[in-house]
């Protein structure tokens, strides 16, 4: 041992402090973003229609895009700002802090998700056409693969078809819950083509414009009493022999589910981490609300214990569920998505728990206010709970992680 540290180490630790630096910097830029033009815009967002909203978030996106903050979770070669699912993590996080942030920084779910799949399994033409526009903003896109009449819990269990008809699939069936589909350029289609196939082999996604002949947006599904409208909303579909070429197809005939698992992967990371930020900014509102609401003159609310025992746990159970989250995305970078799906499982159902149970203490803490739409809250509380259904209800996360832990102990549970 000669005790001079080798120069390799050191060029190592000043690459991790100055990225280290830079993350802290990224989120800085995006937590000020979020501040000075996100919560601003949300009163006209919770009281009105996304539509009414665009002009203004027009000029956001806009402003985003020259703060160098602009689409975060894209390869820098597709025009995002390439960061890895880590450090993309807690930028979701930051964003999760207002309803309309991620949407601002066109990291919005389910074009997010669209984006990655065109990457990974676009053909050229698919990218210039439909990739390149979606990571510019100028159109959206949705992805419909759930069936009123079969357990979406069940992925393999669907009715839609595509069916070859010379250089085309002739589309059939009927969709719901297919987010965002008001005002979308195009869907990712989840459809059967091979009926013969494997359980799993059987569906392949399949690129579908909404303007094609047979397209039909039923209705904006009303939720928890509200329509919503353009992004923010979820429309039941129906594709009536939808004709669009075979070159529309993502990836192989019949790897469709092989894609959806490949797309969820990172995608509960980005959904886990935008609940993260929903908790961080409820304890934020309850914080406030505890030092400023008087409940008898000179009695603040937060002077009493139950209030201050209400925000502790919130914290510690936010703080507790975020380290989780961070660790699964560091498996995921580090083995693969396949290989970490029994964190990602176990953080999947365990964050939906939290941000309930965080929503309900924090509406709670605001009484009446709480109720409103004049703040956040309600329309958290309201549309967050699908959080324990979409991307897998609780219940199918669970059996994965119980399985994985039953099987050391010699019991194969199916
Ligand atoms: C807000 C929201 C947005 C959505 N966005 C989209 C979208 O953009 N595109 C899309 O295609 N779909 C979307 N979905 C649909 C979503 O993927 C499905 O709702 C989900 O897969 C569950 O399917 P299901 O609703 O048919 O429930 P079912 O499969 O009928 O299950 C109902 C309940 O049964 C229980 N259950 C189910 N399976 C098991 C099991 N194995 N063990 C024990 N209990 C079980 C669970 O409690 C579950 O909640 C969205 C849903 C919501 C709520």
């Amino acid at each position: 041992m000669t005790g001079v540290i080798p120069a390799d180490l050191i060029r190592e630790q000043i690459k991790a402090q100055m990225a280290a630096g830079a993350q802290q910097d990224m989120i800085g830029k995006v937590n000020a973003f979020v501040d000075e033009r996100c919560i601003p815009l949300e009163p006209k967002f919770l009281q009105g229609s996304f539509k009414a909203l665009k002009p203004e978030l027009d000029k956001a996106r806009a402003e985003a895009k020259k703060r160098g903050i602009w689409a975060p979770w894209i390869p820098r070669a597709h025009g995002g700002l390439g960061l890895s699912l880590p450090e993309y993590a807690k930028v979701s996080a930051a964003l999760g802090r207002s309803p309309i942030a991620h949407y601002a920084l066109n990291c919005q779910a389910p074009d997010v998700g669209n984006m990655e799949l065109l990457m990974s399994h676009g053909s050229e033409d698919q990218r210039a056409r439909w990739l390149a526009p979606l990571v510019a903003g100028s159109i959206r896109s949705c992805f419909s693969m759930t069936e009123p009449e079969f357990a979406g819990s069940n992925p393999v269990f669907m009715e839609t078809k595509a069916v070859r008809d010379g250089a085309d699939y002739v589309i059939s069936g009927h969709k719901w819950f297919t987010s965002a589909a008001d005002g979308s350029a195009f869907a990712i289609v989840m459809a059967v083509t091979n009926p013969d196939g494997k359980p799993h082999e059987r569906a392949s996604q399949i690129i579908v414009p909404m303007d094609a002949k047979g397209v039909k947006l039923v209705r904006n599904i009303q939720i928890m009493g509200d329509v919503g409208d353009d992004y923010a909303s979820h429309a039941e579909m129906r594709y009536d022999k939808v004709r669009v070429p075979i070159t529309n197809r993502l990836g192989a005939e019949g790897a469709g589910f092989t894609l959806a698992q490949e797309r969820l992967g990172p995608g509960r990371i980005h959904h886990c981490m935008r609940w993260i930020g929903i908790c961080d900014r409820a304890i934020d509102l309850m914080c406030k609300q505890a030092a400023s609401r008087m409940i008898a003159p000179g009695v603040p609310l937060g002077s009493k214990q139950a209030v201050q025992h209400m925000i502790a746990e919130c914290r510690a159970e936010t703080d507790a569920a975020r380290l989780f989250v961070l660790d699964a995305a560091q498996q995921i970078e580090a083995k693969g998505a396949h290989e970490a799906r029994v964190a990602v499982s176990a953080i999947k159902f365990h964050t939906a728990g939290v941000l309930q149970r965080v929503l309900d203490k924090a509406l709670q803490l605001h009484g009446a206010l709480g109720m409103t739409d004049d703040i956040p809250l309600a329309y958290w509380y309201r549309h967050e709970r699908g959080a324990r259904i979409y991307d897998g209800p609780d219940e199918v996360h669970k059996t994965v992680v119980a399985r994985q832990l039953l099987k050391g102990y010699g019991l194969k549970v199916e």
